[in-house]
């Protein structure tokens, strides 16, 4: 394969890509069985979170497929085409609904020519209701696909509509927003402890009143967390550790009960267990999904800790106080005792649910305010998805349309990722945690700014180390010259090619983006000779002229950052954010979205899972786990509905 990375699938606004999973073969035999044993308990979701997204999803998608698998080899029509773009949009989707925007959106192909097609099908591969016709079942999911007036949003937050009964998720049935509010206020107490009311059911009303359908064993979902439960069991017998087994018991108690305080005795014991290289998310966790932010989706995730990684942020950690003494910061804010943070990094082994294919790159939980006020969070990074998102960024065009020259381009092609990673690990896992407030200053001094100020101290401490030779000592880097390829995409960024993600006529808002912006356009202005904006066959580029400079720049303006923040100088916050990180260039800014819109970037991406298959000897004995990575997007969802078609 040429890059890894691209599944070579591209429809509407997506791209597929596919993940690695590194550290698979160090893993001993018991180990690979038990992330096999995992990710079946992850699979198995995805029929639920399907249903949670819309009541007609799953029978859409059945329909879909029938016809698609009936005459995929037979039909070649643009109308074909089209039915196929919109499954593959309703496997990314788990649903008709964008994943991501959660407008319902429509095919390009008619009625006619569907209807067509289901007539031309064996009524027996058909997702028939018992003793349905055809033409009732088309009634029944023909609005629901073709009616852009019926179902058009999955999550609808429009203040003043009734959030309830214009959202089309499934999670009420015949409730209005009123109702579920009275419903989950008069089960809040004061109790601090209590539990997310209302996470784990289907609200509906019916004869007597209003009641919860809990999702649980025996309860709504049951027939796909039995599958869930037995995996779950399964992956007990191959735990690393006691607190693996007592967590796992947790989850199948919960699963088997519906309780919420079991729930919570499980978020708890989750979030304390660090040991072994083994982790996973498994259960009813996000509520975006939910206007009303009460019930959450079903999701899931391997995980396996990244030993490179984290043995990188290990080192960092250790050396911890080595960074502090030798910041350019005054010596009155720093801190004179440093502990650093080791960051959990880790790798996806599998996907499921909510998680998939379009998946978060970094998680922190759990969600229940009190257990991470008492017992803290979790958060990882997951280095195999962002690894797959440089190799994707690599083939995509950007670069080369955005970095001024092949020397530039053939830096941040070989050091870009690592140092991309590194400037993260030393944002979390010193930067943060460096420095002091002088006595008396609040920490929430420099108000509304604070946010902005903060993440530039952290990403500035991040800028000057890296570049730093203390990383090469360390082992860290090891090239002088790598750091290079992290400042100029650094500064790249903030001056030019974030802005594709603002609305022209827009200013920059976000935090994250305020911060970089900063950064760069103080550097621009203070160290001109250093950094430039030039213009080059009619295109604007960044040009680094001298990259020791810069660092200089970057020393002066942390010590300053940092002063701000000891000192809890608010006006010199408002001052340094007001005239460098808000503001967006209109001419520049134009000019970046036309240049970036030519290059057809796909906005979303989603990622395909490994095929996990296991080698038996004669017999039958499971010797070895092996990964299999050739399978296509249509085969993977196809296999997956039909595999771990639980509901
Ligand atoms: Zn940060």
């Amino acid at each position: 394969m040429d890059n890894f990375a691209y599944a070579g699938e591209r429809f509407a606004d997506i791209q597929i890509l596919r993940y690695q999973i590194r550290d698979f073969d160090t893993l001993s035999l018991r180990q690979k069985c038990y992330v096999y044993c995992l990710s079946k308990a992850t699979l198995y979701g995805r029929d639920i979170t399907f249903d949670q997204f819309g009541k007609h999803n799953l029978r859409i998608r059945r329909l879909l497929e029938a016809v698609y698998v009936n005459f995929k080899d037979r039909v070649h029509s643009d109308e074909f085409d089209a039915l196929e773009v919109y499954l593959k949009r309703v496997w990314f989707s788990s649903g008709i609904h964008h994943h991501y925007g959660c407008e319902k959106f429509l095919p390009s192909f008619s009625e006619t020519f569907l209807r067509g097609l289901i007539y031309e099908t064996d009524v027996n591969v058909l997702p028939l209701h018992d003793g349905e016709s055809v033409e009732d079942m088309i009634d029944e999911l023909f609005p629901v696909i073709f009616n852009p007036e019926i179902f058009p949003k999955r999550v609808n937050k429009n203040n003043g509509d009734d959030l309830v009964l214009t959202s089309s998720c499934n999670y009420y049935e015949g409730v209005t927003q009123q109702e579920v509010e009275e419903f989950y206020a008069a089960k809040r107490t004061d109790d601090k402890r209590q539990p997310s009311w209302g996470l784990n059911s289907t609200l509906v009303k019916d004869e007597g009143g209003l009641k919860e359908l809990v999702w649980k064993r025996e309860g709504r979902y049951g027939r796909a967390i039995e599958q869930i439960v037995y995996w779950l069991k399964r992956a007990e017998e191959y735990v690393e550790n006691d607190s693996q087994r007592k967590v796992i018991s947790l989850l199948v108690d919960y699963y088997e009960s519906g309780s919420l305080d079991i729930f919570d005795r499980y978020s708890v014991e989750w979030v304390k267990l660090h040991e072994g290289q083994i982790d996973f998310i498994n259960g009813f966790i996000e509520v975006y999904g939910d206007p009303l932010g009460i019930k959450a989706s079903w999701e899931g995730i391997v995980e396996i800790k990244d030993l490179v990684a984290t043995k990188r942020t290990a080192i960092i950690s250790d050396n911890a106080q080595w960074f502090e003494d030798h910041s350019p910061v005054d010596s009155r804010f720093r801190k004179k005792v440093v502990k650093g943070v080791t960051a959990n990094v880790v790798q996806a082994a599998m996907l499921g649910g909510d998680e998939y294919p379009s998946t978060a790159i970094g998680i922190n939980l759990p969600n229940a305010d009190w257990i991470r006020a008492d017992y803290g969070s979790k958060s990882v990074t997951i280095s195999n998805l962002t690894e797959a998102y440089d190799l994707a960024a690599k083939g995509n065009g950007f670069r080369e349309e955005f970095v001024i020259d092949n020397y530039t381009k053939e830096l941040i092609d070989r050091w870009g990722h690592l140092c991309d990673d590194l400037h993260t690990d030393l944002h979390e896992c010193l930067g943060h945690g460096s420095g002091q407030l002088l006595d008396g200053v609040s920490p929430d001094a420099l108000q509304a700014y604070g946010s902005t100020i903060e993440e530039a101290r952290a990403d500035l401490y991040g800028l000057y180390y890296i570049a730093d030779p203390k990383l090469l000592e360390l082992g860290l880097l090891t090239s002088p010259e790598a750091y290079k390829a992290n400042y100029y995409t650094y500064l790249m960024n903030g001056l030019m090619t974030q802005l594709v993600r603002i609305q022209p006529g827009h200013q920059i808002e976000e935090a994250h983006m305020r911060n970089r912006a900063m950064i760069a356009h103080w550097i621009l202005e203070h160290y001109g000779q250093a950094v430039e904006l030039i213009r080059q066959d009619g295109k604007t580029f960044a040009r680094i002229n001298d990259y020791e400079q810069l660092r200089m720049g970057f020393a002066e303006l942390l010590a300053e950052v940092q002063r701000i923040k000891s000192e809890g100088d608010l006006s010199a916050a408002r001052q340094i954010v007001e005239r460098y990180a808000v503001a967006v260039d209109e001419n520049l800014h134009e000019e970046v979205l036309t240049r970036y819109s030519k290059l057809k970037i796909a906005p979303y991406k989603g990622f395909l899972n490994p095929r996990m298959l296991l080698v038996k000897d004669d017999s039958g004995n499971v010797v070895d786990v092996k990964l299999d990575y050739t399978e296509s997007y249509t085969e993977q969802m196809l296999r997956y509905s039909h595999e771990y078609a639980a509901l």
